[in-house]
């Protein structure tokens, strides 16, 4: 087996949409497709990878770098004459690129990662989440997944309304824990916000996410006006790369913290466990997995914080769609995150799975599933059409 052509695009995921970091009114993402000379049912076998949200396409470094060392790369390899090897493909990718300062390569490694997943897993036949759980020795994984639906941003207009109406829809659509964004307003309108929000969601299953932009300060007057409120977690109060804020804001939280969505690499989450202050009795990690090297650099991360006694429940990948989904599901971890809404394209890549009581089911189809979305020809159409 070779992989004979890797096609990517950049597809437009803008939304109406803001935190209290950035707006999505200009957001995209990346699509790859990777072509292999193996056939079944006629037609050449491809490994599809689509990326997070929240960090842009990555198409200059695909396209200069590292799709070319790839496809140059010596299939023996990668190729054991039965399966791809994941691991082997990660090295050819990495090959020549210096230690530290990861900067956004790291994005574009997990889309290529995430479509070498989707090829394994099709090759054995399986879905994602059951390659995953027998490579991890999960012989009972179930396929299901506990789940929270993220929504609550900041609407221009009646956000009030627009946010009890979210968080319904997330209700209505068998969800039972629920994010809202904070922070981008003062305090006091935040916790009517807040109260709002409790009014529909059930105590204990309301978290809410500050998108990195509170200074220590303003960390501890939200922590103070939170105190006896029946909140989830409170998620990313400070910026990710400052483990000393983060150490001093979780030496003070009673709340469980939710963090490092922004931290991408495996030196990164060394330096989180080293400095962050984080406590592996009540925090949630959300390590985004295809922003982050992929699941080959993930699993060295599940590795890292085990052997520091944290267990796998206690991680939450951001975002990433199917594929974190499925890598929840496979290798047991806590929680996996579902947009609430359905009118951004990335919201509609999950938007079919199947909820109740705040558990889903992933797909049983070979690979990730992409194939059988209604939204398959927006997210590869324009990868296809090369
Ligand atoms: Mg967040």
């Amino acid at each position: 087996m070779r992989i004979v052509a890797i096609h990517e695009a950049t597809v437009p995921l803008s939304v109406a949409a803001r935190s209290a970091n950035i707006s999505f009114d200009a957001m995209t993402s990346s699509a790859v497709a990777l072509v292999t000379d193996v056939v079944r049912e006629g037609r050449p076998l491809v490994g599809y990878g689509f990326d997070t949200i929240g960090r842009y396409g990555h198409g200059g470094l695909l396209r200069e770098r590292f799709i070319p060392r790839l496809l140059s790369a010596d299939p023996e390899l990668y190729w054991d004459g039965a399966q791809i090897d994941p691991d082997a493909v990660w090295r050819i990718l990495m090959a020549n690129e210096k230690f530290g300062g990861h900067g956004e390569r790291s994005g574009a490694v997990g889309v290529i990662d995430a479509a070498v997943w989707d090829l394994a897993a099709k090759i054995a036949g399986v879905p994602l989440w059951r390659y995953l759980a027998d490579l991890d020795g999960q012989a009972d994984a179930p396929g299901r997944v506990p789940v929270y639906a993220s929504g609550g941003h900041y609407a221009a207009e009646n956000d009030r309304e627009v946010l009890r109406a979210d968080l319904q829809k997330g209700i209505d659509a068998g969800h039972t824990r629920m994010k809202i964004k904070i922070g981008a307003a003062p305090l006091a309108d935040d916790m009517a916000r807040i109260e709002a929000a409790l009014a529909v969601v059930g105590d204990g299953a309301l978290a809410l996410d500050a998108n990195g932009i509170f200074d220590l300060d303003t960390a501890r007057a939200y922590l103070a006006a939170l105190a006896g409120y029946p909140i989830a977690w409170l998620e990313e109060p400070g910026t990710a790369l400052d483990y000393a804020l983060n150490a001093e804001i979780a030496a003070e939280a009673a709340l469980p913290l939710a963090v490092v969505e922004n931290l991408f690499s495996f030196d990164d989450a060394r330096n989180l466990l080293r400095y962050g202050g984080l406590r592996a009795d009540r925090d949630l990690l959300q390590f985004d997995i295809s922003a982050s090297y992929g699941i080959v650099e993930y699993r060295r991360i599940l590795d890292l914080f085990a052997g520091a006694g944290w267990q796998r429940s206690a991680f939450a990948p951001h975002a990433g769609h199917l594929l974190a989904m499925h890598t929840a599901a496979g290798l047991g971890l806590g929680l996996a995150e579902v947009a609430i809404s359905t009118a951004s394209l990335f919201g509609q890549i999950t938007a079919q799975l199947p909820i109740a009581d705040g558990i889903a089911t992933l797909p049983s189809e070979p690979g990730v599933g992409f194939e059988q979305l209604p939204v398959f020809e927006q997210l590869f159409g324009k990868v296809l059409a090369h």
